[in-house]
């Protein structure tokens, strides 16, 4: 396996102001102050926990794959890239990261990618997509299915091949890798942690992961 860069936290948990685990399949939405700190983490290894941004003060500019690749110039998120918004604003930043790399180009799961991709009949499996919608729905400041936009999925795998083809692959992450982020002003998370039963992104095992922050 490839041995990537790990950049650790120096966080102490006892001083986290919130601590909460999201079961497979639940969602979470919340809103970060500037300059506080969102830690998630892949409790028990191989999760996928899709995520999308949005600048809490205006709500209609959300995370962008496409400007944060741009920015960087390299599709994978590890410590020091800055998420942008569609507008070029820096919304956050990854300050810590014992995973190492993170997918923003195999976008989150569907009942329609999951019909498309493996059966029919899988249309019915709970899915990121829906995830988001309950979550969108539920926190009630005019978010709906159109804010919904290309995601960051934290601890998947999806090596990008020389010729440019995607792959989904069994992880890089382990039980207890998890990443650090930074707000740089007002901006509202959605968490998806992925039930999806039918590919290799989390071993076929969708499990828990937890999400701690710290103002400061
Ligand atoms: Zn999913």
């Amino acid at each position: 396996m490839e041995t990537l860069t790990q950049i650790a936290s120096t966080k102490n948990i006892n001083e986290a102001i919130f601590l909460k685990k999201i079961l497979a399949g639940d969602g979470w939405m919340y809103e970060l102050e500037p300059g506080q700190v969102l830690r998630i983490v892949d409790l028990e290894g191989n999760q996928a926990a899709d995520t999308i941004f949005f600048d809490s003060d205006n709500p209609e500019d959300h995370y962008s794959a496409v400007a944060t690749i741009n920015t960087q110039s390299n599709i994978y998120l590890t410590a020091g890239s800055v998420l942008k918004a569609e507008s070029g604003k820096s919304l956050l930043k990854i300050i810590a990261d014992t995973c190492g790399r993170h997918d923003t180009v195999g976008g989150s799961c569907s009942a329609q990618s999951n019909s498309v991709r493996y059966a029919h009949e899988k249309v019915v499996m709970h899915n990121c997509r829906d995830t988001f919608m309950l979550q969108l729905a539920l926190f009630g400041k005019n978010y709906s299915k159109k804010d919904l936009a290309p995601n960051i999925n934290f601890f998947m795998n999806v090596p990008v091949t020389k010729d440019g083809g995607l792959k989904f692959e069994d992880g890089l992450s382990a039980p207890g890798k998890y990443v650090e982020l930074i707000s740089l002003c007002r901006t509202t998370v959605l968490i998806s942690n992925c039930p999806q039963l039918n590919n290799p992104c989390n071993a076929y095992n969708p499990t828990p992961i937890e999400v701690l922050i710290w103002n400061q």
